[in-house]
Order: structure tokens, then C-alpha cells, then sequence
């Protein structure tokens, strides 16, 4: 074969597979889904009105003053014990008692269930506040400035907290599991099943449940 002949179809061969190789390439640019950092966080932050407003709708306005009445009303039902399930587990509690309206309890494992399928069955999230009575949340209070004694919502049963400072019980950062409970908890949010705010100080969640 002649150089020239032999420079030519190398050329030629060259051109045919950067050609391919750049359709390949965009192909796979395209395939993969947009995440920028512009991207809009899509869980919100709902008014704490609308939690207290769901609550009082939820359970026509009761709240449990002392433990005697959430005894009362576990006897009845009317609250369920809460214990760790699947996705989550339930932080020792000092300020509030293991109880939820069974509306709330019912949500909160499907948050846990739904977190422990997006982590591939291996991750687990902290609840670190239930049923938190009238007497407990004045005490609470006292110790802290951010706990308002008239408005909280984990009176009447129907508010839990989700840690976003813990996960697999370690207490750090972790922005790869923070994300997927915030993505499971718009969707929750989406669904109109619950309410949420962001509570900084404590980093957590508060999360109340919805009536249907
Ligand atoms: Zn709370």
C-alpha cells in the first residue's frame, strides 16, 4: 500500500471513531439528570399555625395537660405507644413520653419505612420528641428559651421530631442521608399528609401529621 493510501485510512478510521465516541458522550450527558446547586430545595417550611391548626382539627382540640390523661387515653386508644421500627429509632426521652395519636404514629413509619427503602434497607434516622404533655412542656420551657409553652403541637400528640443531625445514631453532620429524609419528607409534604418546620436550635424536624 502506498503511504499516502495508508495515511488516508488511518485519517479516515480516526474521524469514524471520534464521531462515534462524541455521540456516545452526549448521549450520556443527556441521560443524566439535572442537579445543580440552583436546584430549589423542594421540602418548605409550613407555618406553625397550620401545625396547630391540624392538630386541633385532628383531635378536636384535646390536649393532654399530665400523664395521668395520656394513660387515659392510651387505655382508650386514643394514643398508641410508639417504639422503634423499621427506618427509625426513638432517642431516650426526657421531655416527652413514648405516645402519638395513631394517626401520627401510622406516618411516622411510613417516613421510616420509606427513608430505610431509599437507603438501600441500611439507614436509620433519630425521632427525638413524641407526645410532649402540658406539665413537661412548662419544664422544658423553663430550661429553654425556644420551647413556647401555649403553641406546641406535641401536646395534643399529633408532632414528632426527626433529628437531621443524626443518623445511624451517630451525632454529626451526614448531608448524603440529611438529603434523602428531606426528599422523603416533601414528598410526605406533597402528599399533604403532614406539616414540617425546621427547628435549628434543636436540630430537627418537626413534623405534624394531617387529617385526611
Ligand atoms: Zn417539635
Amino acid at each position: 500500500m502506498q503511504p499516502l493510501k495508508r495515511y488516508l485510512i488511518f485519517a479516515l478510521v480516526l474521524i469514524v471513531l471520534s464521531v462515534y465516541g462524541y455521540k456516545r458522550m452526549a448521549a450520556r450527558i443527556e441521560a443524566r439528570p439535572v442537579i445543580t446547586h440552583h436546584e430549589k430545595l423542594r421540602l418548605r417550611n409550613d407555618a406553625y399555625a397550620r401545625h396547630v391548626a391540624a392538630s386541633e382539627e385532628l383531635t378536636q382540640n384535646k390536649v393532654y395537660a399530665n400523664l395521668a390523661e395520656v394513660e387515659q387515653s392510651a387505655g382508650k386508644k386514643q394514643l398508641v405507644e410508639v417504639k422503634e421500627k423499621r427506618g427509625f429509632k426513638v432517642d431516650k426521652l426526657t421531655h416527652s413520653v413514648y405516645f402519638l395519636v395513631p394517626q401520627a404514629y401510622a406516618v411516622l413509619k411510613d417516613i421510616g419505612h420509606e427513608f430505610n427503602r431509599r437507603t438501600q434497607g441500611k439507614h436509620f434516622f433519630t425521632v427525638t420528641s413524641l407526645l410532649r404533655t402540658d406539665e413537661q412542656q412548662r419544664k422544658l420551657t423553663r430550661s429553654n428559651r425556644n420551647a413556647s409553652p401555649n403553641t406546641s403541637t406535641h401536646s395534643f400528640g399529633t408532632s414528632f421530631d426527626i433529628s437531621y443531625w443524626r443518623f445511624d445514631g451517630v451525632k454529626q453532620q451526614n448531608e448524603k442521608l440529611q438529603k434523602v429524609l428531606e426528599e422523603v419528607l416533601a414528598d410526605f409534604q406533597e402528599e399533604k399528609k403532614v406539616f414540617v418546620v425546621k427547628e435549628r436550635q434543636s436540630t430537627c424536624f418537626h413534623v405534624t401529621v394531617r387529617p385526611e
